[in-house]
């Protein structure tokens, strides 16, 4: 699938460049641009990727802090000339645009969703979100931020990719090593689900491609995307188990959502030497995420790479019912009462969202 990359705020540079060096190292060509929008000069001057500056006149380059009703509004206010910059950046033979943001700071949380909403006024393709939800470690201004954030987000959006910090993080790492190994997660993970939807020339038509991604998310709402690799045999007979082992990792494991497994639609990619899949496993370990997401539209694909391993790569569309969801609002619910400053918001999108239930 051939996509455009527009960081939001820090997390969200960061992550669209992690993601656009990826697929260049490995020659994919799936992304085809990233761009970085920002209130802060300094977290833009760390970028290589293309940037953008805006709110000077009202933070003089100094970022919004963790204010995502001024990061919204500033977003709004330059609306016209942070598209007049997409212009030409967001091509026609982009078959989406994806807008990537941490949710629980400022510029991203509230300038991510502003952004989705513009772009969804001038282009037809579908536009979705890639974010990222505050660890449970981060502070309650961050959760009330995120729980807002996540579902304008989700309503302004056609759908929201969702990855918890928790989810892929190892445990021994500090919260700035965190950060750097969570986006190069993100960035293969990711990465890899978007290069397995281009079109492979010269192999069978068990293969995915972009319209079965851009199917699994067209009910709109929350996403997630579960991964997990192992060692294959060289003869495909051997690996019916390792297959179906993999997918079940990938969803109950190795998921950028915890616990959320019951879903509205799925697909399942499977990547490997086309030589060591086997398609008994395929088609077990798909007729098990039937079972175990209860849904009735699961998508399956395989993705051809020359590797000794295999991976699964698990992609739920209208995950925002189940319990971890849920979960993350009574958080933010619950910090966005703490804040005894509950100052009334001047962007109409952010101040007629309660923190009720997403749907
Ligand atoms: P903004 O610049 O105002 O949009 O705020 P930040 O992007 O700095 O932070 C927003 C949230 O994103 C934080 O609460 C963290 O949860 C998360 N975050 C910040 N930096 C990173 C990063 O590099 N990687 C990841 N995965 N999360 C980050």
């Amino acid at each position: 699938m051939k996509v455009v990359l527009i960081g939001v705020g820090q997390a969200g540079g960061k992550i669209a460049q992690a993601l656009a060096e990826f697929d260049y190292d490995r020659g994919f060509e799936a992304v085809q641009g990233a761009f970085a929008v920002n209130t802060a000069r300094a977290d833009l001057q760390n970028l290589d990727i293309d940037t953008m500056l805006i709110g000077q006149d009202r933070v003089k380059g100094h970022g919004v802090g963790g204010d995502n009703e001024l990061g919204a509004e500033i977003m709004q206010a330059e609306a016209t000339e942070v598209m007049d910059e997409l212009d030409g950046r967001v091509t026609s033979e982009a078959d989406a645009v994806f807008v990537v943001a941490g949710l629980g700071g400022g510029t991203g949380s509230g300038g991510a969703p502003m952004l989705a909403r513009e772009l969804k006024r001038v282009y037809t393709m579908p536009i979705y979100g890639l974010a990222v939800l505050p660890g449970r470690d981060e502070g309650a201004i961050y959760q009330a931020n995120a729980g807002r954030s996540l579902k304008t987000f989700t309503r302004e959006a056609d759908s929201v990719l969702v990855i918890d910090n928790d989810a892929w993080k190892t445990s021994e790492e500090s919260i700035e090593e965190g950060f750097a190994a969570i986006n190069d997660r993100i960035a293969e993970r990711v990465g890899l689900l978007l290069a397995a939807g281009e079109i492979v020339e010269g192999v069978g038509e068990s293969v995915v491609d972009s319209s079965e991604i851009i199917n699994t998310l067209k009910n709109g709402g929350i996403a997630s995307l579960g991964y997990a690799s192992a060692l294959a045999d060289e003869d495909a007979g051997e690996n019916i188990n390792a297959i179906t082992s993999t997918a079940r990792k990938a969803l109950l494991t190795g998921t950028s959502l915890p616990q959320a497994v019951e879903a509205d639609k799925a697909l399942l990619v499977i990547a490997g030497h086309p030589d060591r899949i086997a398609r008994k496993g395929v088609e077990r370990a798909r007729k098990w995420l039937e079972e175990e997401t209860g849904s009735l539209e699961v998508r399956g694909g395989d993705f051809p790479l020359s590797s000794e391993r295999i991976a699964a790569l698990v992609l739920l569309g209208g995950v925002e019912r189940s319990q971890r969801v849920q979960e993350f609002m009574d958080r933010a619910r619950e910090a966005s009462k703490q804040q005894e400053d509950p100052q009334e918001s001047a962007e109409d999108a952010f101040q007629n969202d309660e923190l009720d239930d997403l749907m």
